[in-house]
């Protein structure tokens, strides 16, 4: 079966054609600018090179149709037509309290994703577009939804309340969500695969440290606690988010600076995290590596901040979870950065477990940090949401 992956930006939309059964990448590719000058795509067919077009995108739906052009190209393509493709999956921001679980989409989905809008409203109405569009390119062809949110709706309400009044939860929904699910699911089944236990037996923490970053506390296989909230804007410091800070900050800054709330979130979101707290040095951890191993000092304290509240997050949900048997780093930060995770390593010492430095050097590979006498297992899983998206499609078309 061949399962088409879609990840839609209000601007932006991603792409991986994958053969499931085998669960090989065919081609992928990233279609940018759309309905702004200057759009491309980019497709890179499996074993090729990657080719950038510059192509106009008025929307979304010529977006797909470019896509398709490309999967059946006589040069770069992949398949020889539109028929060849079985399933669509697009990954969804924000599935509310709705789903709990990937759905294949039909008009009542349509209008309950349509419904959480307002809890996503940057990228809910581009994924909306992006199935719209596959719809009117591909008719007939199953598509399904599978949520950012889902993997995090097992959480308890004590771990989803804020303490807030109650009326903004049942007027407005307000509470944890969290995000990154599909990657803290598919990171927690492979720890325990890899281990050769079952997820259902296992306290897994998964530190998914990207430039956005979550850490998410898995107990006997369900997400019971995890550090993004509301919106992405909780939880560890980020490339530009700046997680948790008290929330008077938000009018302490808009009173001084003489700007709304909404622009300090936007700040909050954009200018903040390690970009902000190394005053604007960069977002990206190669730099800000280079940087400390240079004897900067701003990046060395930034980095120290960050491994800090990563180290915070474990250790509140190994109280949370009543122990942990594994934590396992994965996506672009924790698959590579060893500087992030020796850093975080020395905090969680204390909880039994070590991270090898020789092991440490790995970058991008599964493999186990701890040694055989650690109590706890440290190990890096590289991530493939687009993976775990295409067997839930699979999984709910065939
Ligand atoms: P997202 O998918 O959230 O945009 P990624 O998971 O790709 O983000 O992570 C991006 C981060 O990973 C960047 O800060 C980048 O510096 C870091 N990263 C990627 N590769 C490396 C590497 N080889 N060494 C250190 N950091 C890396």
């Amino acid at each position: 079966m061949n399962i088409l992956v879609i990840n839609c930006g209000s601007s932006s939309l991603k792409y991986q054609l994958i053969e499931a059964d085998k669960e090989e990448v065919l081609a992928k590719g990233l279609c940018e600018r759309i309905g702004i000058d200057g759009s491309a795509i980019t497709h890179t067919p499996a074993g090729g090179d990657k080719v950038t077009t510059e192509v106009p995108m008025k929307d979304h739906k010529d977006a797909v149709k470019l896509v398709i052009e490309k999967l059946t190209d006589e040069k770069v393509g992949v398949i020889k037509s539109l028929s060849e493709i079985d399933a669509v999956g697009h990954r969804v921001v924000h599935g509310g309290e709705k789903f709990a679980s990937s759905v294949v989409i039909n008009d009542e989905v349509m209008a309950a994703i349509a419904e959480c809008n307002d809890l996503a409203p940057l990228h809910n109405p581009a994924n909306i577009i992006g199935i719209n569009a596959c719809a009117d390119v591909m008719p007939g062809v199953p598509q399904v939804a599978v949520f950012d949110t889902a993997f995090h709706q097992t959480m308890p309400k004590k771990a989803y309340m804020y303490g807030i009044p109650y009326e903004y939860y049942e007027k407005y929904k307000v509470r944890r969500y969290g995000f990154h699910g599909t990657s803290h699911d598919f990171v927690s089944n492979r720890a325990a695969e890899i281990l050769g236990k079952d997820r259902k037996d296992l306290k897994i923490i998964v530190c998914h440290l990207g430039n956005g970053a979550s850490i998410s506390a898995v107990k006997n296989g369900q997400s019971v606690d995890t550090s993004m909230g509301l919106t992405p804007l909780e939880g560890l410091i980020m490339g530009t988010r700046s997680g948790d800070i008290d929330p008077a900050i938000i009018s302490f800054i808009a009173e001084k600076d003489g700007i709304t709330a909404d622009e300090v979130v936007n700040i909050l979101n954009k200018k903040s995290g390690v970009l902000g707290l190394s005053n604007g040095l960069s977002s990206d951890f190669r730099d800000l590596g280079n940087a400390a191993d240079e004897g900067n000092e701003m990046a060395k304290a930034t980095l120290e901040a960050y491994a800090y509240r990563v180290a915070k997050y474990i250790g509140s949900y190994t109280v949370a979870m009543g122990g942990v048997d594994v934590i396992a780093f994965t996506a672009g930060i924790g698959e590579n950065n060893a500087q992030v995770r020796a850093m975080v390593g020395e905090y969680i010492a204390c909880l039994g477990t070590s991270i090898d430095p020789e092991k440490n050097k790995i970058r991008g590979e599964e493999v186990i940090l701890s040694s055989d006498s650690d109590k706890v297992v440290t190990m890096i899983i590289p991530t493939d949401e687009e993976l775990a998206i295409a067997r839930e499609t699979v999984r709910l078309t065939k």
